[in-house]
């Protein structure tokens, strides 16, 4: 990361020298003063994204609309953009048009939370306008300038509050909340596809529940489908290790409206089969896991699946560490290492092509796992001859 910053800085030293502003803004400054992990740093500039792209001579148009311009000169790509106002608000989502401007002011002001309206000179001061760092002190997310109004621009912005609460573990300022709680319907304006991207983010936070409680007492909970009301108790102890675990989780506690939601949230194909897969995981743990459970199911929905049967009180007979010791002991890691395959059995039986082979290859397969025929060419032939070859 010490890298990525020292080209920003670059970045930031180039368009001083050609005579414009530019200082880094945006969740990497928050980041940074916190402490936590910083993801791509932005830069914001006085200068216009045509004067950036005389300035630098490998730059990409990511979001010129926006006053965006991607520069690749320095090494790594580095989000340069213009200092901007909102221009109208339709429909409570965030405006098409935007105004350029000249002051670094005006741009932090039309930002989200004074947490991120924060900027950074390429030499680490601090510029402050909103009191963003005496609310990172008294760990408090609060809107810039007047709530409520802020929240009728972009109705987004709400849950993001609830995602940064999770991400953080800060409180949500209470005129903030407050409004939040006015205006949570507005949320129904927002793309389904954004809605998803935070939650995603509030899955693997490591405030979860503190998010859903959030969540349901600013009221957004009753615009999102999910039951995330009646449910609270159930989210008390999550801790996911992938987005795609917390969808499971929300798909596991509605299981009767599973399908609606995998459809409300537009999750990816991917997403559904894994959310299916540790479904299945869980349903089989009730009845123990088998020996093709382990060897069949990836060690990931495996240890989600044993997470959810904790979180609902359930006992179980394996511990958590048992699971993987368990699948790294078993004789072969996929059907592939099987040392032999449905070509053989055909060749040996001169059986064409069925539904039995299938039958065949389990119980081979079994076998194998369960230890009781060793995965060897030679006495998988007998061993299948013997069992099988009876007609
Ligand atoms: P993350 O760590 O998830 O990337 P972030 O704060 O960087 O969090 P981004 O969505 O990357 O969030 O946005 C970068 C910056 O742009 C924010 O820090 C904030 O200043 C501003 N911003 C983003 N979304 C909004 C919004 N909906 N309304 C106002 N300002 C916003
Ligand atoms: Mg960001």
């Amino acid at each position: 990361m010490t890298q990525q910053w020292k080209i920003a800085e670059n970045v930031i030293h180039k368009i001083q020298q050609a005579g414009f502003e530019a200082v880094f803004v945006g969740g990497a400054v928050r980041d940074r003063i916190l402490n936590r992990e910083q993801h791509d740093i932005d830069v914001a500039t006085s200068a216009l994204p045509s004067e950036i792209k005389t300035i630098f001579t490998k730059t990409v148009d990511v979001g010129i609309e926006h006053g965006t311009v991607l520069v690749l000169d320095e090494g790594a790509p580095i989000e340069v953009t213009t200092y901007r106002t909102d221009g109208t608000y339709d429909d409570h989502r965030r405006p098409d048009s935007v105004v350029f401007v000249r002051s670094l002011k005006d741009d932090l002001e039309r930002r989200d939370f004074t947490m991120n309206a924060i900027a950074m000179t390429a030499s680490y001061e601090i510029i402050d306008y909103y009191g963003g760092i005496s609310d990172i002190e008294q760990r408090l997310i609060r809107a810039v300038g007047q709530p409520q109004k802020r929240f009728q621009e972009d109705a987004l912005r709400m849950l993001r509050a609830v995602r940064f609460r999770a991400q953080l573990g800060f409180a949500i300022e209470n005129e903030t909340f407050t409004a939040i709680k006015k205006q949570a319907q507005d949320i129904q304006h927002i793309a389904m596809e954004r809605i998803s991207a935070e939650l995603n983010k509030i899955w693997i936070s490591d405030n979860v529940f503190e998010g859903i409680v959030s969540l349901v007492q600013s009221n957004l909970a009753n615009y999102l489908p999910g039951n995330f009301m009646e449910n609270l108790e159930k989210w008390k102890y999550c801790k996911f290790t992938s987005p795609s675990m917390g969808w499971a989780y929300l798909c596991f506690l509605n299981r009767e409206q599973h399908a609606s939601i995998v459809k409300a949230y537009r999750l990816s194909n991917k997403e559904k089969n894994y959310v299916q897969n540790v479904l299945r995981a869980y349903d089989a743990l009730l009845q123990g896991w088998s020996i093709v459970d382990y060897f069949e199911t990836e060690l990931s929905v495996l240890e989600g699946a044993y997470d959810f049967a904790e979180w609902q009180g359930i006992e179980l007979s394996v511990t958590k560490d048992q699971i993987a010791l368990i699948k790294a002991s078993l004789p072969i890691e996929s059907r592939k290492d099987l040392q032999a395959n449905g070509n053989d059995f055909m060749e040996w039986t001169n059986k064409k092509r069925g539904p039995w082979l299938k039958d065949a290859l389990d119980k081979v397969l079994l076998a194998v796992l369960n230890g009781s025929l060793d995965n060897n060419p030679d006495q998988i032939r007998e061993w299948f001859l013997h069992e099988f070859d009876e007609g």
